[in-house]
């Protein structure tokens, strides 16, 4: 049987196309694209012209027919999204679990993911955090889910185009106040810029420079701080040397 490469395509630079990447879609008897025609001016780039078929949002159920037919006759399918790892915020997981489940192989080929690109230059921590894909459209379901993140130490990370970032910066101010929050904006375009700032500053910089609010965001912010870590030892030493003199 044929197997599944899900493979991670550039969310701007195209020359973050791994050579893996390239060399799988060159070898694949079908590619399963968000959008066939967005996807084609990549494989025109990368000078393939392979056999696409559109898998989204609203025929993704019904696309798996198609494609466990194609890897029973042995043809390998590499599944892309229009930009960066397909399921993180794109379609996909259908596919994935349905076909796993069905006992074919299912190959990563790794690559950009704007998530991973943002945090691993906002200098926020990153040990712990919690990924939110895009926030509820409407204004109450998004300050509820912000409300969530009130009382919990870590990092929060969410998409945000560019019609919403503002609403959203507005509800973060509104609901958690001096909280600091990191835009990775356009990462690895041209005019890639991490702001950082609370959420207050950062709408009055957009207000006052309207570009800040173009183009695509990664939205981080720190998580509640809890006591310093030096100062939790000092405590720790504190009660010990009670408790020694208690005994
Ligand atoms: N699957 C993609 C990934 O791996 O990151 C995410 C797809 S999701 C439909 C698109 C959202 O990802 C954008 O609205 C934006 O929030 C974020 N995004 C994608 N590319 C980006 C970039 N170059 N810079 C900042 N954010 C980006």
């Amino acid at each position: 049987a044929g197997s599944l490469y899900v493979v991670a395509t550039p969310i701007g630079n195209l020359e973050d196309l791994s050579p893996r990447a390239a060399q799988v879609l060159g070898q694949v008897a079908l590619v399963a694209a968000e959008d066939t025609r967005h996807s084609g001016r990549l494989m025109r780039h990368l000078g393939l012209s392979p056999a696409m078929i559109s898998v989204h949002d609203h025929n993704e159920a019904s696309r798996v027919e198609t494609l466990r037919q194609r890897l029973v006759q042995g043809d390998d399918v590499a599944l892309i999204s229009d930009a960066g790892t397909p399921l993180i915020s794109d379609p996909g997981y259908v596919v994935v679990r349905e076909l796993r489940a069905a006992g074919f192989r299912v190959v990563p080929i790794p690559g950009p993911c704007a998530l991973v690109t943002a945090l691993c230059a906002a200098g926020l921590p990153t040990d712990h955090f919690s990924f939110h894909g895009f926030l509820p459209a409407k204004g109450a379901g998004r300050r509820a889910r912000i409300e969530a993140w009130r009382n919990s130490p870590v990092t929060q990370v969410c998409y945000e185009s560019p019609h919403r970032i503002r609403d959203t910066l507005a509800d973060l101010a509104a609901v958690l106040g001096e909280r600091r929050v990191v835009l990775g904006r356009e990462l690895t375009k041209t005019f890639e810029t991490f702001l950082d700032g609370s959420a207050a500053e950062l709408l009055t910089l957009m207000e006052s420079d309207p570009d800040q609010a173009r183009g695509e965001f990664v939205v981080m912010v720190a998580g509640a701080s809890g006591p310093a870590p030096d100062q939790r030892a000092v405590d720790d030493e504190a009660l010990l040397r009670a408790l020694l003199a208690e005994g």
